[in-house]
């Protein structure tokens, strides 16, 4: 699934999954805001900055 960003609205990247492999913990990177977001099975979502 994709996912707009919760900070800036952009399409983050998946980085954990595909339209095939459908995993119940989500990774995604916004390259925009540059943090990184990981969603639960719940959509409850972290949000992490990377240090660049
Ligand atoms: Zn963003």
């Amino acid at each position: 699934m994709t996912m707009n960003c919760p900070q800036c609205g952009v399409i983050m990247v998946w980085i954990n999954g595909s339209i095939s492999h459908d995993p119940p913990i989500k990774y995604y990177v916004c390259r925009s805001c540059n943090v990184n977001v990981t969603k639960q099975q719940d959509d409850s979502y972290e949000i992490e900055e990377i240090k660049s």
